[in-house]
């Protein structure tokens, strides 16, 4: 099959390349792709440009837009079960996760495309009665969409859906890794009505398909979720055309516990903040913060549960949690794990990979938890991305509790824990975090905004501001008598 779109057709790479993709579960083939390199991406930068500068889709009305985010939302609640288990095979996430992230799909089409047509910009009082002036929204122009493979196909609905209602061309890049399901959006999206061109698919690694949405002039806007390190270079390169750039480079989230929380809830929390998804999660609640005078009983209740945490397969109805990425994030999580006990932790469960045969053929790694931590550690300042919880304790002083939680080059998002509303409060507007749950962890809404502070990256996903990533304000003046000024008199 050949599975790069481009053009609104679907095509084989130029060189011919194809990609095995291995279930990180269990290693079982899950699929065969495309695997395109640097003159695909051309092609398909080039489609997209077509079709913005001479398409109808810049300058279809926004309503209309917005129906046929609709009708492609209609379509993914349709093969809902094809894309989640498409998900499932890619990533190794459980199945009923996978479902949870296809139907939080449908929300985001259907959140943008509901809003379509709803916002005009705004006249402005000119205090004259010889000209009218307004500000309308354009499109940013060309955006390429640079998407991860712990979310594959919630990240890139979070970027396809506003960038297309603003009227924007894209070429969607997906992580090598997981690219069935962006294969299936884009089915989808041409069934909706999507004019050619309009949404182009490039496939492979990104040096050869993602660095070019960065350097190539024929790209306006870049928007990326990833690791730290690739979003710089990627913001590096951008900047030398003078690109706008959406960043989401993750986060190591406090999750700040004080001694009057409700104790059976926050460990609860305190467990599906971090070990979700085997903590492959951007907004992971990584750092437990916990006040000294619960530290004791609330660490032991949090690792007794954490023990009992069973590991499987997307398919295996009894596990909770699932296999992580690739062997080689497994040992990048293992490594840090290792530094952490080098630099003085505690290992209070986990630390090993499990022994069970039937887990052999998968990267699965235990939920893990290392006491005693500070915060000059490597593992308490980097993201391991993995099922790794470390454990710091503060006086029970807010002043403290708020110090320890901001001390991180990110800022995506972090929890507050507590029964007296006030405090609660007052560490919340404290807490420099782009999203702050007070006495919960990880939901979120379509309609509010996603970001981070600091590292965490630039811009914002979802909510009016995610919209506003993908077009520009312009201010239209118009004078409405027009007549000479004679402000030179010859
Ligand atoms: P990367 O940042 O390398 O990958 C993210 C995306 O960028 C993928 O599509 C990747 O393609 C692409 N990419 C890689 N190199 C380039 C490049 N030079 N130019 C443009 N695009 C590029 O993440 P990793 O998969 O290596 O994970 C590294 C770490 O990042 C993780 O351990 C974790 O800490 C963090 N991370 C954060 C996420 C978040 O949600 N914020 C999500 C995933 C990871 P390809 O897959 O083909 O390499």
């Amino acid at each position: 099959m050949a599975d790069l779109y481009v053009d609104g057709e679907w095509r084989e790479p130029v060189a011919g390349g194809r990609r095995e993709i291995r279930c990180p579960a269990d290693g079982r083939l899950a699929a065969t792709v495309s695997e395109g390199t640097r003159p695909d991406a051309e092609a398909a930068i080039a489609a997209a440009r077509r079709a913005f500068d001479t398409g109808p889709w810049p300058r279809t009305p926004e309503r209309e837009r917005g129906q046929l985010l609709l009708r492609t939302a209609d379509i993914v609640e349709r093969d809902a079960k094809e894309f989640a288990r498409a998900e499932s095979l890619d990533t190794g996430k459980r199945l009923v996760e996978s479902e949870y992230d296809i139907a939080d799909v449908v929300s985001c089409f259907r959140h943008y495309g509901g809003i379509g047509g709803t916002d005009a910009g705004r006249v402005i009082d000119t205090g004259r009665d010889d000209a009218v002036s307004r500000v309308v929204y354009e499109p940013v122009g060309v955006c390429g969409l640079i998407t991860p493979w712990n979310y594959p196909l919630l990240q890139a609905s979070w970027k396809v859906a506003p960038a297309l209602l603003a009227g924007n061309t894209i070429v969607l890049k997906p992580s090598e890794l997981t690219p069935s399901t962006s294969i299936l959006l884009m089915r989808a999206l041409a069934e909706a009505g999507l004019p050619a061109g309009v949404a182009n698919l490039v496939l492979g690694a990104g040096p050869e398909v993602g660095a070019p949405l960065s350097e190539d002039p024929g790209v306006d806007m870049v928007s990326f979720t990833g690791g730290l390190e690739t979003g710089k270079r990627v913001m590096a390169t951008a900047a030398a055309g003078v690109k706008k750039v959406a960043l989401e480079l993750g986060g190591k989230n406090p999750n700040v516990v004080f001694a009057d929380a409700d104790f059976e809830t926050a460990v609860d929390f305190a467990l599906t903040a971090v070990f979700l998804h085997s903590g492959q999660v951007c907004s992971a609640g990584a750092r437990l913060i916990v006040e000294d005078s619960l530290h004791d009983r609330f660490v032991d209740e949090v690792v007794r549960r954490a023990r009992q945490i069973r590991l499987g397969g997307p398919f295996d109805a009894e596990a909770e949690t699932g296999a992580l990425i690739s062997a080689g994030h497994l040992a990048k999580v293992e490594a840090y794990v290792a530094a952490g006990l080098a630099e003085g932790a505690v290992l209070r469960c986990g630390g090993e990979r499990p022994d069970d045969p039937a887990l052999a053929d998968g990267h699965y790694y235990p939920p893990t938890v290392l006491d005693e931590c500070t915060q000059d550690m490597r593992v308490v300042h980097e993201e391991s991305f993995g099922p790794v919880l470390t454990v710091e304790r503060f006086s029970g002083d807010e002043d403290d509790a708020v110090r320890i939680a901001n001390d991180t080059e990110y800022g995506l998002a972090g929890a507050v824990w507590t029964q007296d509303g006030g405090k609660a409060q007052r560490v919340a507007r404290r807490l420099r975090h782009g999203t702050v749950w007070i006495n919960d962890y990880h939901p979120y809404v379509p309609q509010a905004e996603w970001g981070g502070f600091g590292h965490s990256g630039v811009g914002r996903e979802l909510g009016p501001s995610g919209l506003d990533e993908y077009r520009e304000p312009k201010h239209i003046w118009q004078n409405i008598q027009p007549r000479p000024q004679h402000w030179f008199r010859g």
